[in-house]
């Protein structure tokens, strides 16, 4: 099993998938967000999630929040100016006398994470897919991977956010080159990302944001207007922490309700705070900060050299986008309204899930591909491929094509199933081959209907049927549309190289194929006819027959497209005589 997981700068979430859905984890009081907050006490081990959130309220000297800001950085770059050490060395935070690496601490939650689904599955969970913004450079990348390894987890894949996120809104789906916007707007950073499907995968075109710009600065400035509408001035650091919690909690409220109270006794000595508080007071502050994601969009879109009416989807990521004033400037910038079918902040973790399942093989790749990579068909006789369902066809898909028998008396036909761009049947891969018997018959007598079908889920079918004895047979073959990019490439690159030859190939295949067709005819002909035909064409019918002959094995394939072209002038008195003769 894979698990996925969203390390957030505020929250953080894991999930599985399990029997066919991907499903994010709840710890023991419900939650599935698990604040990324650590305390370490005094005397024991560290205290993660909601626990640490209110230990930090009494104590944040004690307390780490926001690491994600700091993980594979060095002193002096930037976001850690707050911190001091040696300038061009890993950073380290200063928490209760020691100095931890914030991969440490990011392995404090990830371990928490991990025994919040072992005891929700009830087996252990080794395995795993991190998500990281899309603008984590290698060291940040790395150290995220690093903080997994310590937490005891392999870490199978390090997943974009953006990626993750257009993964759980199932946009691999939208067509080839369809490009998307990801407005993720969290507790404390801002970024939007466009992103291109390119053969079934997700390429970050551009990305643009603000690190100091989330939800967070909401709560701030409506403390503000709370404080300003209690007349209320001097407050303790306990008192701040509480109004700051009773801010995000209206906020939150305010994204489904109208208005709310909110409602603090004892902020001031026994002043207590009440102040009621409307959605359009809290749209009213919050605007100016939210107005701020505009320029990064225009950013993006102009970095990524698109205008906003080629955005064929915008996602919305982040618990902050659950704010309706947001919805509306996302909507109003992109000229299109973003999808809301999933819910925000469980978006990137549910994608990191999916990614898992990928990886596993539990979720075949055709989530990621909606089209056949390469041509399938069937071999025909002279050993040709037979086109049936082009490259590129998108599923599901369905086409037939009826064949007939090359040989007299042949008592059968053997369909091989072949895949790739190559027009000799033996330069593409077989998939397959079975028997569809049918009784002897004349050649060309036979009737058989091949069918390919390819369902959604990538399966292909082959159905062969004779039709004179209603004979059929089916095979199914599971892998027509999981092929690595590397051999589809290499596939290509084989049959563009190869173009003027395999042409050639089949052209000259076509003639011998009509050449050994009339050879023996003509030779049958003669034997019947030659008496009552004038010796000099006779010996004429044997010259061009051997010419003929002399063309096939010098496999010239010019020479034998006129030689048969003669023999077919020069057999026109014969041709003629079979014709009347077969109609008496
Ligand atoms: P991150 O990606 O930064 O870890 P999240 O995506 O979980 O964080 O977003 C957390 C932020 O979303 C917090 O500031 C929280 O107050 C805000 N948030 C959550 N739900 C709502 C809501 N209903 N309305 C407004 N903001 C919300
Ligand atoms: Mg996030």
């Amino acid at each position: 099993m894979i698990a996925g997981i969203d390390l957030g700068t505020t929250n953080s979430l894991i999930g599985v998938y399990e029997s066919g859905f991907p499903t994010l984890l709840a710890d023991s009081e419900g939650k599935r967000l698990i604040p990324s907050v650590v305390f370490y006490p005094e005397n024991g081990i560290p205290v993660v999630g909601r626990e640490g959130l209110r230990m930090q309220a009494l104590h944040p000297e004690r307390a780490a929040a926001s690491v994600k800001r700091f993980i594979g950085r060095r002193f002096g770059e930037e976001e850690t100016e707050a911190l001091s050490g040696p300038k061009g060395s890993p950073v380290t935070l200063p928490i209760n006398g020691k100095n931890l690496t914030p991969e440490q601490v990011s392995a404090e939650i990830l371990k928490t994470l991990k025994v919040v689904a072992e005891e929700r599955l009830g087996t252990s969970v080794n395995r795993v897919v991190i998500t990281v913004p899309a603008y984590f450079n290698d060291a940040q990348r790395a150290a995220t991977r690093r903080a997994g390894e310590l937490a005891g987890f392999v870490v199978e894949r390090i997943l974009s956010e953006p990626t993750a996120a257009a993964l759980a809104y199932g946009l691999d789906r939208l067509q080839e080159n369809s490009k998307v916007a990801v407005y993720d707007l969290g507790g404390g950073t801002f970024d939007l990302s466009i992103l291109r499907l390119d053969n079934g995968v997700f390429q970050v075109l551009s990305t643009h944001g603000d690190t100091r710009l989330g939800g967070d600065d909401l709560d701030e400035a409506i403390a503000g207007l709370l404080l300003r509408e209690a007349g209320i001035t001097a407050l303790t650091l306990e008192m701040k922490v509480r109004l700051k919690e009773a801010a995000r909690a209206a906020k939150e409220l305010l994204s489904n309700e109208e208005s709310t109270a909110v409602l603090l006794p004892f902020m001031e000595g026994s002043k207590s705070l009440e102040v009621p508080l409307t959605r359009s007071q809290v749209e009213e502050i919050c605007g100016p900060i939210i107005a701020r994601t505009r320029a990064h969009c225009l950013r993006a879109l102009e970095d990524a050299g698109l205008k906003s009416e080629e955005i064929d989807q915008v996602i919305l990521v982040g618990g902050s986008t659950r704010m309706p004033l947001v919805q509306r400037l996302v909507a109003e910038i992109f000229g299109k309204q973003p999808n809301l079918s999933q819910h925000p902040d469980e978006a990137v973790a549910l994608g990191a899930v999916l990614q898992g399942a990928i990886l596993e093989g539990n979720l075949r790749n055709i989530v990621l591909l909606d089209v056949t990579p390469l041509s399938l068909g069937i071999e025909t006789f002279g050993g040709l491929m037979n086109v049936i369902i082009p490259r590129n066809t998108t599923i599901p898909t369905k086409a037939g094509e009826m064949f007939t028998n090359a040989v007299a008396g042949q008592s059968g036909m053997k369909i091989i199933i072949l895949q790739g761009e190559r027009e000799l049947a033996g330069d593409n891969w077989t998939l397959g081959s079975f028997q569809i018997p049918f009784p002897p018959l004349p050649k060309g007598a036979a009737r058989v209907g091949v069918q390919f079908s390819i369902d959604a889920d990538g399966i292909l079918q082959v159905l062969a049927r004779d039709t004179v004895t209603g004979s059929e047979k089916i095979v199914e073959i599971q892998s027509a549309v999981e092929v690595s990019d590397e051999a589809v490439e290499a596939m290509l690159a084989g049959s563009l190289e190869h173009a003027i030859e395999d042409m050639d190939a089949r052209i000259f295949t076509e003639a011998r194929l009509k050449a050994e067709e009339m050879l023996p005819a003509v030779k049958v002909a003669l034997e019947q006819f030659g008496s009552e035909l004038p010796e000099s064409e006779v010996l004429d019918i044997r010259e061009k027959s051997s010419e003929v002959q002399a063309a096939l094995a010098s496999k010239e394939t010019t020479r034998l497209n006129q030689a048969i072209s003669s023999l077919d002038d020069a057999t026109q008195t014969l041709a003629t005589k079979l014709i009347e003769r077969g109609m008496g």
